[in-house]
């Protein structure tokens, strides 16, 4: 049984990431301070012995005894992180110095949920961890882009000058379960319009890609990346290699959902990005042969089935 500490817990991943570890026998802290995170994710698990639930916010300072760290705790949606970007940037910058000074004081191995957007526009296709990335410093998406390449660099020069053990995961676009139905990434916006029969609410052209991955598989490269040797410590793209449009993925979720929703137009984001597709050999050769394992006519099929249940629960309160 290990001691892990969780944070952004509460929130999509992290929740999933909670109750499989408490699954597989470990002692699980959750920590999150809800910005976007819910306790209605974690709300099955309040009655496991082994799990406790923290709230608290990473810019402070945090004191515990454990054994490895899950970094999570940062917005992820664009919605979300561009409502508030200096505190998105403070989350990943001031966040990541306080769990890596607080590894280094207890000797614990920690993981950094990166992510693709580190790679911005990419000029390369498909994207591998040598990419130095093509980043706008000061447009919209920069507090969460460069807060995460800052985290990065945080974490790399905690390895070098102070010997903290340190796991750096590339995560490329997930969804599934528990993600929220206003969290305003694709695959949530698509499914709750098109169950609810509204109108599908497609940025642009709708021709930009990306490449999706379900949730568990996800889950899986992050644990066995965490427990891989300790010299290995990435980055390592974590992600389906599977790519779409998102006109390709609006039809599909039409499709899927059997909706007589109709696909509107709207303006492209400034800075969205044009492509996106993970290439993950590295992650094979590292990760015991870890790939992607549901492909997404199958994870949309169960995230649909998850939105439905919850749109068709009356709220109590
Ligand atoms: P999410 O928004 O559902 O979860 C983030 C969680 O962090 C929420 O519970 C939120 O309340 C919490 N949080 C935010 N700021 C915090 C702070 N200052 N202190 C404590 N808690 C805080 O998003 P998610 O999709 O579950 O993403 C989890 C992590 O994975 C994030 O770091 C995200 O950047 C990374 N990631 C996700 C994806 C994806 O496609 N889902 C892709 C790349 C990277
Ligand atoms: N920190 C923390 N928990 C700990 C140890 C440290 O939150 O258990 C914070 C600490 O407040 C500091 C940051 O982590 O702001 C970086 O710690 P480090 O030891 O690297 O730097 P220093 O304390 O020397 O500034
Ligand atoms: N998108 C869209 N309609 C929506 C939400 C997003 O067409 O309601 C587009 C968005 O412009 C982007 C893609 O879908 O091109 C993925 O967006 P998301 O916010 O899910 O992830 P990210 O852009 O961070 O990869």
């Amino acid at each position: 049984m290990k001691r892990i500490l969780i944070t952004g817990g509460a929130g999509f991943i992290g929740s999933h990431l909670c109750e499989r570890l408490l699954k597989e026998g470990n002692d699980v802290i959750c920590l999150d301070n809800y910005f976007t995170g819910s306790k209605k994710n974690i709300a099955h698990l309040m009655d496991n012995p082994y799990f406790e639930l923290v709230r608290h916010d990473i810019t402070q300072p945090y004191y515990a005894e454990v054994d490895q760290i899950y970094n999570l705790a940062c917005p992820a949606s664009p919605v979300h992180y561009q409502y508030n970007p200096i505190k998105t940037t403070k989350t990943s910058v001031m966040g990541s110095i306080n769990l890596l000074g607080l590894a280094k004081r207890i000797n614990a191995r920690i993981l950094q949920a990166s992510t693709s957007e580190v790679y911005g526009d990419p000029e390369i296709h498909p994207q591998t961890e040598d990419y130095w990335g093509n980043v706008n410093p000061i447009g919209i998406r920069s507090c969460y882009d460069e807060g995460k390449r800052c985290a990065e660099t945080l974490f790399m020069d905690y390895h070098t000058q102070n010997n903290v053990a340190i796991k750096i995961v590339r995560i490329f676009n997930t969804y599934g379960p528990n993600m929220h139905p206003n969290d305003g990434r694709v695959v949530s916006n698509f499914i709750v319009q098109a169950l609810k029969g509204e109108d599908i609410t497609l940025f642009g052209d709708g021709l930009q890609t990306r490449s999706f991955q379900y949730v568990d598989d996800l889950l899986e490269g992050m644990i066995r990346m965490m427990n891989s040797r300790k010299e290995f410590i990435g980055p390592v793209n974590v992600g389906n290699p599977n790519e779409f449009t998102i006109l390709e993925l609006a039809q599909k979720v039409i499709e899927l959902t059997n909706s007589n929703s109709k696909i509107i137009h709207l303006p492209l984001p400034k800075d969205d990005p044009t492509q996106r597709q993970p290439n993950i050999s590295l992650a094979k050769m590292e990760l015991n042969d870890w790939e992607p394992k549901i492909q997404l006519n199958e994870g949309l099929l169960r995230t649909i089935s998850y939105f439905d249940n919850l749109l068709s629960i009356k709220p109590t309160h």
